[in-house]
């Protein structure tokens, strides 16, 4: 028995059988083979390296055709290496030997390839490191059009998903069913999947840094979303405990379920309206089954899957329509694509992607997406409440982009006589620290704001909130993340503009009072987050809340507001405190 220690990011327990995903060139599996199943999966390898190597003849021949032969040359080297022993015949035996899946056996020789050449003293000969990975990339990706390739779509049975990054785009195709916890190397509590994790209520420990490594294919794993710990083949003992666990968390539900009715109104008369952050149009039930007044945030990239097709017009009509009639007559806050940056997309596009043309700004390469998205959207306006909302804007010029396209497709919808409703608010998330910094001008452009505090925080405090060697660092009440939000409360109160916060720190009691304390009246989080926030805000009167942030606004740091919070609110709210 092994027990590994991460951060506990969605709550509850689960056992099974792990599955192991790594990345390379896309998602790289490992599984164990049973004995008889070796023989059909080399010849699978052996077909994909003479895929590769049929492709490369090409490529090569088109080469020396149209720019010389002599440009051709490279691709000798890369089908050197896809022939030489070194490289095929140790994959095929790590395949035999092992009982590997290829890609796992490929993986393997690649890395002791790469161990081999940075070896070498020569140059030249440790720069070939690259055109190994080239070589090696082009198998992967043959494999992985193979039949019988493994994929994340269709998982063979019920599984604890072992990841190193799973990123956003693959687990929108996830076959969620499927998936009793979640177990990944990097990540936090604000990380993509943590909080789609939360949002599906499947138990999910991040940032274990090495958990891909430790964890063999096929291995017996308990997981503890509470704890933040993972246990690799449990003892009996252990085994008991966690089902003991698993039982009071399942019951902890069923209570906190039974709030739904309940008004979130604080003792003091003051009501605050909750809503549920969503990622996939099935999630508008658990929205309800946990009370939430209205969808304050529909991450809409969640749309596009792996394959990062956009869907069409009609499509999304279609789930925007099912949305408002499943929360009627609650609204439904839709955030425009946010890909690029962490959130969605092929891979990281520049080494810094979390500054790189994310969202809006993609705008500026090709408006197209975003006018499909705004006509579905005011179409389906007509059909109820519905909210657009712009993500990662900086400031009013790319504002004033993005709303002059609002007024072009509605220019055209008017033209064609097709039904929409003019008067969709059209609000943004705050969460590029100069959106802060200029809220009072951005006020006067929008109808309403939400706070996106994962990001704002991540770029305000210049802390990474993916990486888990920075997290300890992610500090939400930090005195420079409760100045800007006071700050961001007041432009909107100035200004008359409703205001919410739909990040993390809304889904936690604590920092839910804080934000009522600072003036926000809407919070937009995981729904099962929903009955605990309100629990903590029928506990504490807003003017007991406002009295405490204001005091939080005097203090230094980070830890001596989360002390004085703790000490002042009551047990409910702050449990430990
Ligand atoms: C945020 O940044 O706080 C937010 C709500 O959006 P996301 O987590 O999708 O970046
Ligand atoms: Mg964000």
């Amino acid at each position: 028995m092994t027990s590994l220690r991460g951060t506990g990011v969605s709550p509850g327990v689960a056992v099974g059988r792990a599955l192991v995903v790594e990345h390379e060139t896309g998602p790289v599996f490992r599984l164990s083979l049973t004995p008889d199943g070796r023989e059909a999966e080399v010849l699978r390898l052996e077909q994909a390296l003479a895929a590769s190597a049929a492709q490369l003849e090409a490529i090569k021949e088109r080469l020396s055709r149209e720019v010389g032969a002599k440009h051709a040359y490279i691709f000798d080297a890369h089908l050197l290496m896809l022939r030489d022993p070194l490289l095929r015949d140790r994959a095929v035996e790590e395949v035999r030997q092992e009982s590997v899946n290829a890609e796992w056996a490929l993986r393997t020789v690649s890395e002791s390839l790469h161990t081999l050449f940075s070896q070498f003293s020569d140059a030249y000969l440790r720069e070939r490191s690259t055109d190994l990975d080239d070589v090696i990339g082009r198998v992967q990706l043959n494999l992985r059009g193979s039949p019988g390739a493994p994929s994340l779509a269709r998982l063979p049975e019920p599984v604890v998903l072992v990841a190193g990054d799973l990123r956003p785009s693959e687990a929108a195709e996830l076959d969620w069913d499927r998936v009793l916890a979640i177990v990944t190397d990097v990540g936090s509590s604000t990380y993509h999947t943590a909080i789609i994790a939360r949002s599906l209520g499947i138990p999910a420990v991040a940032g274990l840094k090495d958990a891909t490594r430790r964890i063999a294919p096929g291995a017996l794993v308990a997981v503890d979303g509470v704890r933040g710990e993972v246990v690799v083949d449990p003892s009996p003992e252990a085994l008991a405990t966690l089902r003991a666990a698993q039982e009071q968390h399942r019951r902890e539900d069923e209570r906190l379920r039974g709030t739904r009715g309940l008004l979130a109104c604080t003792p003091d008369g003051v009501a605050v309206r909750l809503e549920a952050n969503v990622e996939f149009p099935e999630e508008a039930a658990t929205a309800q089954l946990y009370g939430a007044q209205g969808i304050g945030l529909f991450r809409s990239e969640y749309l596009l899957g792996r394959g990062l097709r956009f869907p069409t017009e009609e499509q999304q009509l279609d789930v925007y329509h099912r949305l408002l009639e499943q929360m009627h007559p609650f609204p439904v806050t839709v955030r425009t694509w946010d890909v690029g940056g962490e959130a969605l997309g092929p891979g990281p596009s520049s080494p810094n992607p979390a500054l790189g043309e994310r969202a809006l700004r993609l705008l500026r390469r090709s408006a197209e997406p975003f006018r499909v998205q705004l006509r579905a959207l005011l179409r389906a306006g007509a059909h109820g409440p519905i909210r657009i909302m712009f993500p990662f804007v900086s400031g009013v010029s790319d504002l004033r982009v993005a709303l002059g396209l609002v007024e072009q497709v509605k220019a055209e919808l008017r033209a064609e006589g097709t039904p929409f409703r003019d008067d969709v608010p059209v609000g943004i998330n705050i969460e590029v620290p100069s959106a802060a910094v200029v809220a009072d001008l951005l006020a006067a452009e929008v109808d309403f704001f939400s706070v996106g505090t994962n990001d704002l925080i991540q770029y305000l405090l210049a802390v990474d909130r993916t990486n888990p060697r920075v997290s300890s660092l992610y500090e939400p009440l930090h005195p420079a993340v409760l100045r800007t939000l006071a700050g961001i409360a007041r432009a909107a109160e100035a200004s008359g503009r409703s205001l919410s916060v739909c990040g993390e720190m809304a889904g936690q009691p604590l920092q839910a009072v804080l934000l009522v304390g600072l003036g926000f009246r809407e919070l937009s989080m995981a729904p099962s987050a929903i009955p605990r926030v309100k629990e903590a805000l029928r506990a504490v009167p807003a003017a007991e809340a406002q009295a405490l942030a204001a005091r939080c606004l005097e203090l230094s740091s980070g830890p001596e507001i989360e002390a004085l919070v703790r000490d002042s609110l009551p047990e409910v709210v702050a449990p430990g405190g």
